[in-house]
């Protein structure tokens, strides 16, 4: 099939590129020229692992091209995915300018029949709103408008495309739906499921998994702060829990709170429809607190675990919302640097693929692609992103180019023991505090900060 994407970030990118890779002939655009500038030139705008080589390789085979002229992708296509941002607007509503705008965009240039696709995450009603452009701006164009929410992952987005849990679509008609089957057939027939259903119930399966999965973070973060309050293993607990089918083992981890450019957002604008259709969602309302009060008291953790930060040198292994991608919206480093910052700490932070995106956003913090180089004379080390290669660091060679011997884990990348075998002293999340090892390769103390707070003693190693 022939089709257009609007949009080039994130998803996108990545549906034009996979859906060339299952044959369809894709013409993707974006109105940042600057991004088609660099597609063009062969570069890919954003870090996505894969993305180039798929990118270049159905550009080869001319089943993939792109523009900033939206009629080079809709005159001629047989369907038009929307893929333009839905940020946060007021009062949490999804701001839709984009979508609109993209739906005015795309109606100047239909010639005959066309689906549009909505992947964008959009509130319930809003294939209604793109339904109205189109027919007030091409009356005499026939047109169909389905709800295609996105689930992919950022870090491992083209895994989900290509290998997708399911495939929602919400159509209002046989043919649209029939389009969308074929669309997607090449993925059906390796036994991927999709899932039919009307428009609206499409769009709001999108909030409604978000949501879901915000509270099962929230939730496992709450019980890893009863876990450091109680002496017990969070990561444990964890286990546990996620042994039972029911419940499954993902999502499960504790951490410094969700970040990224879906969970925020699309838990605010769950919260938003449900305030405008007069309902209460307290649970999503409660993990949405919860996530917004976890990331305000990073800095203060660090502070609580280290003593007083004034002039203290903080090194900040990750900025990125999560390991495998330069995205930084909502990150929790955007609340843990600017509050470390306050409390008079020196930040010298790091990550292997962030730090572009970051610098604007973090002024004051020295940045460092080296995680030794971030370390380097370090009072404290704070592990803010499961990047990989953060677990696999040498310890001992941390310890020796710090100043000080502190470790906190937000991400628990590290066994404990050899955490303080390497002479460190340790602090993560839902487990006790450990003391490093003071000469043999012992196995350090183990220390509850709440219960023996003298690992919170001021004087700083
Ligand atoms: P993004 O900001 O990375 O990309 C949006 C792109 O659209 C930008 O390149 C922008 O220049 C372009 N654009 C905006 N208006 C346009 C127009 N009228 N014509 C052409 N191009 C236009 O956003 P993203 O992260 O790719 O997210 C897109 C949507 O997908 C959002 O609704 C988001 O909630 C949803 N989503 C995102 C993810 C994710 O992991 N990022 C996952 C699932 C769903």
């Amino acid at each position: 099939m022939r089709i257009g994407v609007i949009g080039t970030g994130y998803v996108g990118l990545v549906t034009g590129a996979c859906l060339a890779e299952l044959g369809h002939e894709v013409c993707c655009i974006d109105n940042d020229r600057a991004k088609v500038d660099r597609l063009l030139a062969g570069d890919c705008p954003i870090y996505e692992p894969d993305l180039p080589a798929l990118i270049a390789r159905n550009r080869m085979a001319g089943r993939l091209s792109f523009s900033s002229n939206t009629a080079d992708g809709v005159t001629s296509s047989d369907v038009v995915f929307i893929a333009v941002g839905t940020p946060p607007g007021a009062d949490g509503e999804a701001d839709l300018s984009f979508v609109h705008a993209a739906a005015r965009d795309i109606a100047g240039h239909l010639r005959g029949f066309t689906l549009v696709a909505t992947k964008s995450t959009v509130p319930v009603g809003t294939g209604d709103d793109v339904e109205a452009i189109l027919a007030a701006h091409a009356p005499d164009v026939e047109t169909a408008v389905v709800s295609n929410p996105e689930f992919l992952r950022e870090g491992c987005a083209i895994g989900d495309f290509l290998k997708p849990d399911r495939i929602v679509v919400g159509a209002e008609t046989s043919r649209a739906r029939a389009m969308m089957e074929a669309v997607y057939r090449p993925l059906t027939a390796r036994g991927h499921p999709l899932l039919a259903c009307d428009r609206r119930t499409a769009e709001l399966i999108k909030y409604a998994s978000n949501a879901f999965l915000a509270v099962k973070i929230s939730y496992i973060n709450e019980i890893a702060d009863l876990c450091e309050n109680i002496g017990a293993d969070a990561l444990c607990v964890a286990e546990g829990m996620g042994l039972d089918a029911r419940i499954g083992a993902r999502f499960l981890q504790p951490g410094p709170g969700y970040g990224g450019s879906c969970f925020p957002k699309d838990t605010q604008a769950l919260l938003a429809t449900a305030r405008r259709a007069d309902t209460t969602l307290s649970v999503v309302a409660a993990a949405e607190t919860a996530n917004r009060r976890r990331k305000r008291n990073l800095a203060a953790r660090v502070a609580d675990a280290t003593g007083d930060l004034t002039d203290k040198v903080v090194a900040v292994l990750g900025l990125a919302f999560k390991a495998g991608t330069d995205d930084m919206r909502e990150a929790a480093a955007l609340d843990l640097i600017p509050g470390l910052q306050a409390r008079g700490a020196i930040v010298r932070a790091s990550d292997p693929e962030a730090i572009d995106a970051a610098r604007t956003t973090m002024p004051g913090a020295a940045f460092f692609r080296d995680a030794y180089a971030a370390a380097q004379g370090a009072d404290v080390l704070v592990v803010l992103t499961e990047w990989p290669a953060y677990a696999s660091l040498d310890l001992e060679r941390i310890r020796r180019v710090m100043r000080g011997h502190r470790v906190i884990d937000f991400r628990n990348l590290f066994a404990p023991d050899a955490v303080v075998d390497a002479g460190l002293d340790y602090v993560s999340l839902g487990r006790p505090a450990c003391r490093r090892s003071i000469g043999a390769h012992g196995h350090g103390a183990p220390v509850n900060d709440r219960m023996q707070p003298a690992l919170q003693s001021p004087d700083m190693d």
